[in-house]
């Protein structure tokens, strides 16, 4: 141990150690497969990649050596056609994580209480934590509905932020509007992260200019194949995107990942095509999924499958079929105990999957 070690933040130093992925080459190497031929089904990353404009885009564009737009204001103004907000209600972030981070920091100080409703995607519980917040944990119901009554139940602790996916990670079932509704009745912050919404249709992106207190969180990362390029963007009520951007980092969107977004706001109609081919792509998967008899998949709305394993080791599942070079997410949290979660890719991607799943059987 350093000398110096406790200087460390002490919430900091007891902090448990990040487990990182094991990243794609790395793995490659590791089990002899070429990195292309390696099926990843882990991160509901788009098989389809980014439109071929963002690659003519990149190559051609010319300022590379120039500092970014702190205002992002031609990608906001693109946004703002691409989603029928007003510019002014847009503000972009390194992914929607960065936005994340940003929202906790704005309103959370040690001690202020945070509702996360798990099983969800970890990172509202992450920066929580990161920036002292204390964490209400409210689980879902066994089909991952949100449970509103223990929501309102948990008022007299004032927590100022929630944090709703929808669709959700990793189940895939939506919000109903009238669980939205009720959450905005609260005296609270509701942020609806719609990291998915291109899967499913019916952005609540408009609600924020008759809510006061709903902020919408959207990403390039899924729908437009970015998730290398860092690009999300969030919808806040004028009053609160005020004071996000005197807090956020005046240079957080980088030259390429606007240049990328741009180009992809350009060719919207390819990739939503490509989104067409991923939710069709998901009907085949779940029918073919579900006449496994060790298999339990949950109706999804958006790029991936979540399934109980049944009468059989979800972990050793999981790794026959990484040792195969296909790529999947096993969890074991409270709520999700012998579940995996597999990403909708392209058809070739499910037959090798399936292809997988019967050998062993
Ligand atoms: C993937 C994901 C994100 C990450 O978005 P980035 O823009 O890549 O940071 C955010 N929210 C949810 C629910 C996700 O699953």
């Amino acid at each position: 141990m350093h000398q110096n070690q406790n200087l460390i933040r002490p919430d900091i130093a007891d902090m448990a150690p990040y487990t990182p992925i094991v990243p794609f080459d790395v793995l490659s190497q590791r089990l002899g497969i070429p990195a292309e031929d390696i099926i990843k089904l882990d991160a509901n990353e788009n098989a389809y990649g980014p439109s071929p404009r963002v690659y003519q885009a990149l190559a051609n564009e010319p300022y590379y050596h120039i500092y970014p737009d702190p205002g992002s204001t031609s990608l906001r103004q693109a946004l703002s056609e691409y989603t029928g907000v007003n510019a002014a209600h847009i503000v972009v972030g390194h992914g929607a994580d960065e936005l994340i981070d940003l929202i906790i920091r704005l309103f959370i100080t040690p001690g202020d209480a945070v509702i996360n409703c798990p099983p969800t995607f970890g990172m509202y519980r992450f920066d929580t934590e990161l920036n002292g917040g204390t964490l209400i944990d409210i689980q879902r119901t066994p089909d991952f509905s949100l449970d509103t009554e223990a929501v309102e139940r948990t008022m007299p602790h004032c927590p100022k932020l929630i944090f709703i996916t929808s669709p959700n990670n990793p189940d895939g079932g939506v919000l109903p509007d009238a669980c939205l509704r009720k959450l905005l009745a609260l005296p609270l912050i509701v942020v609806l992260d719609e990291a998915y919404i291109e899967f499913s249709g019916g952005s609540r992106a408009q609600w924020v200019l008759a809510h006061e207190n709903l902020i919408v969180l959207r990403t390039f990362s899924k729908w437009a194949g970015l998730a290398g390029l860092r690009i999300g963007y969030g919808i806040f009520p004028h009053w609160i995107g005020t004071h996000l951007l005197k807090i956020k980092q005046p240079y957080n969107v980088n030259v390429a990942g606007t240049t990328a977004a741009l180009a992809s706001l350009d060719d919207v109609a390819y990739l939503l095509d490509n989104v067409a081919k991923i939710q069709a792509e998901r009907e085949r998967l779940y029918d073919a999924l579900a006449r496994f008899d060790f298999l339990q998949p949950y109706p999804s709305q958006a790029n991936f499958i979540l399934c109980r394993v049944v009468g059989r080791d979800a972990a050793a599942l999981k790794e026959s079929l990484a040792q195969q070079g296909i790529l999947i997410r096993y969890f074991n949290t409270p709520g999700l105990q012998s579940h995996i979660r597999i990403s909708v890719g392209k058809p070739s991607d499910t037959s090798a999957l399936l292809n997988a799943l019967s050998a062993k059987n």
